[in-house]
């Protein structure tokens, strides 16, 4: 059997050397294909692969058909719109993420950035504190409830709102306030914390209305996704209104013309970094393999995203 590793961004060695060490004790191969720059290099690498691990790299329906062996994908990460899962099920093929492995990086890049548009970007002169402030937070999975944990522990009063959580004691037992409606949530934050995955329901459905209808000085923050972000509303909304703020870990399509036209009051990481520690990568990237002996040994699906 054949692991192959293939990453445009590649995993830290600390990370390589371990999922090699695993592939190795389970009787496997480890290949590895890094800082790839076309997808027929990638073609060309999964050809005789029977695993396959990824970062952000699009697995495409070409990739999948380029690949007549693979019997599992696995994106390393939490977020997996880079996978073709119909064409994955289609196949056979198994798609898995890593949940949880990365989430106290991106939870606390989300405090980083709160403090940091707080603060005025680090430009000299009078900022403001987070603490006392409404936190809220846009889904409560592994990273919103970390950055919620996180915001109460820097005294903010927080509330979060999930459709797929309903039930009050889960929010209840970690002393966050369930708001009963998305326009709730963002009717009561001065810092919004995003952390809805990019689905058909979710693209674009945050723009003008949910960023008017948010207190003064409120900031939003996004280390979700760019997709769910609907950049026009967001422009429209951040002219009309001075006094609101967007950071986010995602480059919006219009990332020049945001910067441009708003200078202090929005700010984007070049290049997302928020699962970008070595702590994240090294767990990431070992969970990947270990799913991937436990599904080849044992049949184990646990983490399965297209059953
Ligand atoms: P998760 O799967 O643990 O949690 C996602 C939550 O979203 C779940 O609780 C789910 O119930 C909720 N949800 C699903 N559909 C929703 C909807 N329509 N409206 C509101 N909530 C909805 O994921 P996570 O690990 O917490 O990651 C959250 C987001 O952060 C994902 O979009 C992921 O892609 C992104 N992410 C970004 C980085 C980065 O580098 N910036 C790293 C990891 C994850």
């Amino acid at each position: 059997m054949k692991i192959l590793v293939a990453t445009e961004k590649p995993f830290s060695k600390q990370a390589t050397d371990g999922i090699a060490a695993i592939a190795r004790e389970a009787g496997y191969e480890c290949a590895l294909l890094e800082k790839y720059t076309s997808v027929d290099e990638l073609k060309t690498a999964v050809a005789d692969a029977d695993a396959l691990i990824v970062r952000s790299d699009k697995v495409t329906a070409d990739v999948i058909a380029a690949a007549p062996k693979l019997k599992i994908v696995v994106r390393a990460g939490a977020g997996y719109d880079n996978l073709d899962l119909a064409a994955c099920t289609a196949r056979g093929i198994v798609a898995m993420n890593t949940p949880g492995q990365n989430s106290n990086a991106v939870a606390e890049l989300a405090i980083a950035m709160m403090i940091f548009m707080a603060r005025n970007q680090f430009t000299p002169g009078t900022g403001t504190e987070i603490s006392g402030k409404r936190l809220g937070i846009h889904a409560y999975g592994n990273v919103g409830r970390i950055v919620a944990r996180y915001g109460k522990a820097l005294g903010m009063e927080v509330s979060a709102y999930d459709p797929f959580i309903t039930d009050p004691a889960i929010f209840a037992n970690d002393g966050v306030k369930m708001a009963s409606s998305v326009a709730e949530l963002y009717r009561n934050s001065d810092y919004l914390s995003l952390h809805i995955p990019a689905t058909a329901e979710t693209k674009g459905s945050i723009g003008y209305d949910l960023l008017m209808s948010m207190p003064k000085g409120a900031t939003l923050v996004n280390t979700a996704r760019k997709e769910v972000i609907d950049e026009a509303g967001l422009a429209k909304a951040l002219t009309e209104r001075p006094d609101l703020k967007y950071i986010t870990d995602i480059l919006p399509d219009t990332a020049a013309e945001l910067a441009e036209k708003f200078d202090k009051r929005f700010f984007t990481t070049p290049k997302k970094m928020g699962a970008e520690t070595a702590e994240a990568n090294v767990n990431a990237g070992l969970a990947a393999a270990r799913q991937i002996v436990s599904f080849l040994k044992d049949g184990v699906t646990k983490f399965q995203v297209n059953k």
